[in-house]
C-alpha cells in the first residue's frame, strides 16, 4: 500500500508526503516547516515527528526552504546526493550530524522500512540533482519535476509506475511573452531548466502503456502558466499523438497553497 499527498507544488515551493503500511517518507521541504506540519495534519492527520526518513531532490530553495525545521521536528534520517548535501551542509550544521545523514546515488536503489527508494539523475541546473521512484508492494509512484527533458534513461527507470507526479511547469508562449529577462527565459526553456507542457505531454505518452495512470501535474510556473491551459494542452497533444492516450491518463491537479487530498496509488 502506497499513499501520498503533493503537500505543496510550484515555483514558490514543493513538497510530498509518501506513506506506506509501515513508513512515511518526506520528499523535499521547499516550504517552512510550519507550513509542512499543518498541511500534514490537514491532509494526513500526521505530524513531522512520524516522518522516517527525508529525501532531497537538489539544492534549489523552493526544494529547501524548510530543510532545517523539517529535520529538526522530523528527527528521521536524510537522504541526499553528495553534491546537494555541500549546499545544504551550512544550514543543517546544528540538526543533522553524520550518523542522520545517507548519501544516495543515480541509479542506486535502496529501502526505507517497506518502500524501496530509487534515485536517478535529471538534467538540470543543481549540483547532483536527483528525482525518486518510490515502490511498495504492486504500488509504484514517481515523483519527476525540475528537469530539461525527460532522457530515455528515466523513462526506463518510471516506465510502469502507477501514478506520476510529473511537471508541467510553463506554456512556452507565455513564457516568450512575459517579462523574464533573456537570460532567465533561456535558463527555463534550455535542456537544464523545466518541462514545457508541451514536453511534459510529448514525454508522458512515451510512458503509457496498456493501461490507465494518474498523472497529478505539477510544479507549474505562477507567471508562465495556468491549470486550465497545462491540463488543456497535455490532453490536446496526447490526444493528437493518438485517439486512445488520453483516454488512459487521468490528470490531476498540485496547488501551490493547499496539499492534495492523501490518495491510495491505484485507487479511482
Ligand atoms: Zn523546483
Ligand atoms: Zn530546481
Amino acid at each position: 500500500m502506497l499513499q501520498f499527498s503533493v503537500l505543496a507544488s510550484g515555483s514558490s515551493g514543493n513538497s510530498v508526503y509518501i506513506r506506506s503500511d509501515e513508513t512515511a517518507l518526506l520528499l523535499d521541504a521547499g516550504i517552512s516547516g510550519k507550513q509542512i506540519q499543518q498541511r500534514l495534519a490537514e491532509a494526513a492527520s500526521a505530524s513531522l515527528s512520524s516522518i522516517d526518513a527525508v529525501l532531497v531532490t537538489h539544492e534549489h530553495v523552493d526544494h529547501v526552504r524548510g530543510l532545517k525545521q523539517v529535520m529538526k521536528l522530523s528527527g528521521g534520517s536524510l537522504y541526499i546526493t553528495e553534491g546537494t548535501w555541500h549546499h545544504v551542509q551550512k544550514q543543517l550544521e546544528d540538526v543533522c550530524t553524520k550518523d542522520d545523514r545517507r548519501f544516495v546515488k543515480a541509479d542506486e536503489s535502496f529501502v526505507i522500512g517497506d518502500i524501496r527508494v530509487t534515485p536517478f539523475t535529471v538534467s538540470h541546473d543543481a549540483e547532483e540533482p536527483v528525482a525518486y521512484r518510490f515502490d511498495a508492494g504492486e504500488d509504484s509512484l514517481a515523483v519527476v519535476t525540475d528537469l530539461g527533458y525527460v532522457s530515455d534513461h528515466i523513462k526506463g527507470i518510471i516506465r510502469g509506475c502507477g501514478t506520476y507526479v510529473w511537471e508541467a511547469n510553463h506554456d512556452v508562449d507565455m513564457l516568450r511573452a512575459g517579462r523574464y529577462p533573456w537570460s532567465v527565459k533561456r535558463r527555463i526553456l534550455g535542456d537544464k531548466g523545466h518541462l514545457s507542457n508541451e514536453d511534459s505531454a510529448v514525454a508522458l505518452a512515451d510512458l503509457l502503456e496498456n493501461r490507465e495512470v494518474d498523472v497529478f501535474l505539477a510544479h507549474l510556473s505562477e507567471e508562465n502558466n495556468q491549470p486550465d491551459l497545462a491540463e488543456l494542452t497535455v490532453t490536446s497533444i496526447l490526444r493528437e499523438m493518438s485517439a486512445t492516450f488520453a483516454e488512459q491518463v487521468r490528470l490531476h491537479r498540485t496547488a501551490r497553497h493547499t496539499a492534495t487530498a492523501l490518495r491510495s496509488i491505484g485507487s479511482v
